[in-house]
């Protein structure tokens, strides 16, 4: 694949759309299981959905490829999918992992809970210490595992670091580039090998469909895609097309946000009533050299915690009328949740607390509604 040179905005709209379909300005649903094929071939060259290869998604593999710079991409079913089949394909049979501990919920499930299943093994290392890392290494050693802006905490991990341990040792490096968008980081520019996304967060951005993306090396992406052709986590063609669409307004929608979340961090930092703001953006936030240095922008995640604990988050909560209490992120709506409560709920109270999760701790995903409306909202129900 030769680079495209063209900027973001202009490949959200237009990378992957070419040829048109019959001149079709928006390519068209193809709601079809299989194609005619002239006999012969190899399995995984054979057209229908599972395989991944119909024109729906082979627009999308081009687009998403386009936007974070890879060689190679493919869409899955979740995002779950993209990372599961991702993770055993590079680590089977008999390998190990190391990864950061503070992972998205089902990543986290699935390497402390399923792992050993398939005969693999991982260490958590602490992601912003990279002297501590090769202590954990052995021989059997393929990949290492970080998220760009972890959940719910906002920390960002030593990324350089962490691409050039990969490098150095000829492991796998792979990264959850979910909340930061391809708009904000493109991993695969500062030598990361795989870029894993949930697709149902900032790049669908509609909170109305579930998927899952793989960016980068194209020998990894061909391999995980025969296993995910084989595992059956394949995206249907309706969600391709609202994923083609969603992605058309990324840039509008992350920098909006981006301005919008550094605005609520600045004013809840300094309200009264709020004891801590965790938010890259905040020059005070101990990830924001890291993220100011790698980072076109800082998202629209933050956390914080109100001075009165849990009751007050409650009570809080409550209280907010734009905000949608809900889990998940990275759509057009606000939403708000108590990670205790919600995402990080499965675990026990005082593992929470080690890692920082109060059961006061609010998440907010901002959206893309007008700024002084959000913080209007959050004066009134703070007061
Ligand atoms: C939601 C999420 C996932 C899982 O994605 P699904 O589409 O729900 O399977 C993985 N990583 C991060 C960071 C997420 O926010």
């Amino acid at each position: 694949m030769t680079a495209d040179k063209r900027r973001i905005d202009t490949k959200t709209v237009h990378a992957g759309e070419t040829p048109r379909v019959m001149g079709a300005v928006s390519l068209p649903i193809f709601q079809s299981a299989m194609y005619e094929t002239a006999g012969g071939g190899a399995y995984h060259d054979i057209k229908y959905i599972r395989l991944n290869n119909t024109p729906n998604h082979a627009a999308l593999h081009a687009k998403l490829a386009a936007l974070e710079n890879g060689e190679a991409a493919l869409v899955a079913a979740s995002g779950m999918a993209a990372i599961t089949t991702s993770l055993l394909t590079i680590l089977r049979p008999g390998g190990h992992l190391l990864a950061q501990e503070s992972l998205y919920g089902g990543t986290h499930d699935f390497l402390t809970k399923d792992l050993a299943e398939f005969g693999l093994s991982f260490d958590f290392i602490d992601p912003t210490r990279p002297e501590t890392w090769a202590a954990k290494l052995r021989p059997q050693t393929r990949a290492i595992y970080v998220e760009t802006i972890s959940n719910p905490l906002m920390q960002v991990p030593d990324l350089e670091a962490v691409a050039a341990f990969a490098r150095a040792r000829g492991i796998v490096s792979l990264i959850d580039n979910t909340f930061a968008t391809p708009v904000n980081f493109r991993p695969l520019e500062i030598g990361f090998d795989l870029s894993v996304h949930s697709c149902t967060k900032y790049l669908n951005g509609h909170s109305d469909i579930v998927g899952g993306a793989v960016i980068g090396r194209a020998d990894w992406v061909t391999k995980i895609l025969h296993g995910l052709d084989i595992l059956g986590g394949s995206m249907d063609p309706h969600a391709c097309f609202l994923l083609q669409r969603g992605m058309k307004t990324l840039v509008l929608r992350v920098r909006r946000q981006n301005e919008s979340a550094l605005r609520i961090a600045r004013f809840l930092a300094a309200h009264p009533a709020v004891a801590t703001v965790h938010y890259p953006g905040l020059e005070s936030d101990p990830g924001h050299e890291r993220a100011a240095r790698f980072f076109d922008g800082f998202g629209g995640m933050l956390s914080f915690e109100l001075k009165g604990g849990e009751d007050a988050a409650k009570t809080f909560l409550g209280r907010v009328t734009i905000p949608i209490i809900a889990p998940s992120l990275g759509g057009v709506e606000t939403l708000m949740t108590r990670p205790a409560a919600t995402s990080h709920s499965g675990m026990a109270p005082e593992d929470r607390r080690k890692i920082g999760v109060t059961d006061g701790l609010i998440r907010l995903s901002v959206g893309i509604e007008d700024t002084d409306d959000l913080i209007e909202d959050l004066v009134r129900a703070l007061d």
